[in-house]
């Protein structure tokens, strides 16, 4: 079954995950279907909250870009990015790095076709533990330190619009506030909101 992802206007998203504790068949479980709901939904991360489950716990598959290489240390060594992905990270914990922040244009899949620049720092060194439990350290960059931000945001109940500038969320107003309304109608009427077909 494929979990439906959660769109804004559900109260969820707005939640503060609790720890992880059990590091079971059941969470290598939820890993795979996290991570098959987010390659249909054609997305490089997902949160436990998108999914409906308010627990520290999220997805990322980042693909490297040729024209921006991303740097990877984990546990002190440095390795391929590609080799790390998918990465499913429990009870994360991002502290950012000495760098610059950057803007950079983010989506969220529970807001489908909505973007907005948002200023982040560009090296995080984030803690999490595996699905075995196992503590790990990785530093990285770019889009991955980008992408672990946003999802680690959601595990706080913390949404990308919270964090633009007000002009940014000025020129996507109008778009969030009909999704908030779409998805409080269609819960009214006892209906599932789902994601709006993609528009070309
Ligand atoms: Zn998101």
């Amino acid at each position: 079954m494929t979990l439906r992802i959660m769109q804004y206007g559900e109260s969820i998203l707005h939640k503060k995950g609790t720890s992880v504790d059990a590091f079971d068949k059941e969470l290598s479980k939820l890993a795979e279907d996290m991570l098959l709901a987010m390659d249909q939904a054609d997305g490089i991360g997902l949160a436990a909250q998108q999914i409906g489950q308010a627990i520290r716990f999220c997805v990322v598959d980042v693909p490297e870009h040729p024209e921006y290489p991303m740097t990877c240390i984990l546990d002190g060594r440095l390795l391929s990015p590609s080799l790390l992905m998918p990465l499913a990270l429990a009870n994360p914990e991002v502290f950012p790095l000495p760098s610059d922040q950057y803007y950079y244009e983010e989506g969220c899949l529970s807001f489908p076709q909505i973007r907005g620049e948002v200023a982040r720092p560009e090296r995080i060194s984030v803690n999490y533990q595996d699905l075995d439990g196992n503590a790990h350290q990785l530093e990285c960059d770019g889009l991955l330190a980008r992408c672990i931000q946003h999802e680690v945001d959601h595990l706080n109940g913390v949404l990308f619009i919270d964090r633009m500038e007000k002009k940014t969320f000025a020129e996507i107003k109008k778009e969030v506030k009909e999704l908030k309304q779409r998805t409080i109608a269609c819960l009214k009427e006892g209906k599932l909101p789902e994601i709006s077909p993609r528009e070309e």
